[in-house]
């Protein structure tokens, strides 16, 4: 692990300008452990307008008193935008949220008392060339000096998360804290320190003072973490899950019936820890594909059902990811996950027109995430084994039908061409036949040809538009009946 040149030049020129610079936080924190930082930031004495004096290609963002020095031509992202903090104090935070005032301070030793946790609180001093140069007389010597007030190495070592400072105050300063906390111990794979953890036991109420924007953002990157599952037990049993997903914890110690061996909280954190995908949205349509299944419960004991907890969940799963201000498209498939999960598929059992009603249903390119979704519902389950013979099964089967007419793009006949037969105009009576002979080639899709197509467009033209939509209704009827048979079937019930 290597100091990048452009970083090291940073530091030097500040410090040929006769003031001191260090990297500082996350950036040393993962040097240390011998991983790639996200970025790389620096701290000075210098006040923005020296720094900006220093490098002529950078830009002052004067609320936070940071001056970014751009690097376009660095292939390293982390390397495009570097930015330097003068040293500063927070003082006081009456909205619970934000430092009232940036103040600037002499003194390194202040700015890194202020963060929040001691491996995130050392700074990094890269050795001068006389410097080097010594080091270098004994081989081995690191060309660089840490400075480290609150033991943060010593819990690099131990694996630890621990507040700098006392964690109370720390956290009522700033109620995102704890939240920080959980999240680098998911990422980094740290347990929280035990008064750290009790602080936080104590205080997650204050996360309700914490923008929702602010909260999504460490949420999701706890989701994303190869520790989600750990860290929504952590979320769960520190009390902050009560102020960012309530309704998971309706689930806690609910039972469901003689299909399952754990109460739906539990499956739904094991759902999660299973999940095979790494995509945000797969995950948290693991985490809430039954979240609904508390309040669709019905009858007690081992024949419990939960009718409908699959549409009631989405409906679940858009308001909680609306709430934290996820970005549409991912409430929206997250949705279609969650709403799609209980498909039914059995070898065997289930027709090729089945699959293209699934297919035309959730969409080609949504296929393999929900099937992802099936296999991390599955392996949530501990009962049943997964089934990947089954999968790989109904992979191959929609490889097979993806060929068949899916979408009205796909029929042999547009909509011009039925103008054509007809002479017609365009008008509702067009698209209602275009969405009748897609219902039908859906069920039959050998019909799809210009001679059947065309015939057919004749004789739906006859029919008033009221009977169109019927033949429509009929088919999609007859779906529906299949799909709830579908659904009796179906292990979760
Ligand atoms: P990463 O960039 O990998 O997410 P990081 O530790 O660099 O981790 P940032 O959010 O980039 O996290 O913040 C940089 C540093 O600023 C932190 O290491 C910490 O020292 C300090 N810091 C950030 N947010 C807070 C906060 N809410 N309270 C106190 N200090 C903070
Ligand atoms: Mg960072």
């Amino acid at each position: 692990m290597k100091i990048p040149q452009e970083i090291q030049s940073i530091l030097e020129k500040i410090q040929k300008e006769g003031f001191e610079a260090y990297i500082v936080g996350g950036s040393v924190r993962d040097f240390l452990l011998e991983k790639k930082p996200k970025d790389w930031d620096i701290t000075t004495n210098a006040k923005p307008e020296e720094i900006q004096k220093i490098f002529t290609k950078s830009f002052y963002n004067n609320t936070f008193g940071t001056v970014t020095v751009i690097n376009k031509d660095a292939d390293d992202k982390s390397l495009k935008n570097i930015e330097i903090t003068t040293y500063r104090i927070d003082t006081g935070y009456s909205d619970r949220r934000h430092p009232d005032e940036v103040k600037f301070t002499p003194n390194l030793k202040e700015d890194l008392a202020r963060r929040d946790f001691t491996i995130n609180a050392m700074a990094l001093q890269v050795k001068n060339e006389k410097q080097k140069a010594k080091s270098s007389e004994m081989l081995k010597v690191k060309n660089y000096e840490i400075v480290d007030l609150f033991g943060g190495q010593e819990d690099l070592k131990k694996k630890l998360i621990k507040a700098v400072g006392e964690a109370e105050k720390r956290f009522s300063e700033d109620a995102l804290r704890m939240l920080r906390a959980v999240r680098f111990s998911a990422q980094l794979g740290f347990e929280i320190e035990k008064k750290t953890f009790q602080a936080m036991q104590k205080n997650s109420e204050l996360l309700k003072f914490v923008s929702q924007e602010r909260i999504r953002d460490e949420f999701q990157r706890i989701i994303l973490s190869d520790r989600a599952y750990e860290g929504v037990e952590l979320l769960r049993t520190s009390g902050l899950l009560s102020y960012i997903i309530p309704e998971l914890e309706q689930g806690i110690g609910v039972a469901q019936n003689k299909h399952h061996i754990y109460t739906i909280y539990e499956h739904c954190a094991l759902s999660l820890r299973y999940c095979p995908s790494k995509k945000l949205e797969v995950r948290l349509a693991s985490l809430f594909h039954d979240i609904a299944k508390p309040q669709t419960k019905a009858g007690t004991g081992p024949d419990s059902t939960f009718y409908n907890h699959d549409y009631v969940g989405a409906k679940f799963a858009r308001k909680i990811l609306s709430r934290l201000k996820f970005s549409n498209k991912v409430v929206d498939k997250v949705a279609l996950l969650v709403k799609n999960h209980m498909f039914y598929y059995n070898v065997d059992e289930v027709s090729e027109a089945g699959i293209r009603r699934l297919i035309k249903r959730v969409g080609k390119d949504n296929l393999k995430d929900l099937m992802d979704l099936r296999i991390a519902d599955r392996l949530g389950s501990g009962v049943p084994k997964a089934k990947p013979y089954k999968l790989r099964h109904l992979e191959y089967l929609i490889e097979k039908v993806s060929r068949d007419p899916i979408s009205a793009k796909m029929l042999m006949i547009n909509g011009q061409d039925i103008m054509k037969i007809l002479k017609a105009k365009p008008g509702p009576k067009i698209g209602a036949i275009l969405k009748v002979l897609l219902s039908e080639i859906i069920e039959n899709p050998k019909n799809n040809t210009k001679e059947y197509l065309d015939k057919r467009t004749k004789e739906l033209y006859e029919l008033s538009p009221e009977e169109i939509r019927n033949s429509e209704k009929i088919i999609e009827e007859k779906k529906e009946e299949e799909d709830m048979e579908d659904k009796k079937k179906f292990w979760v019930k």
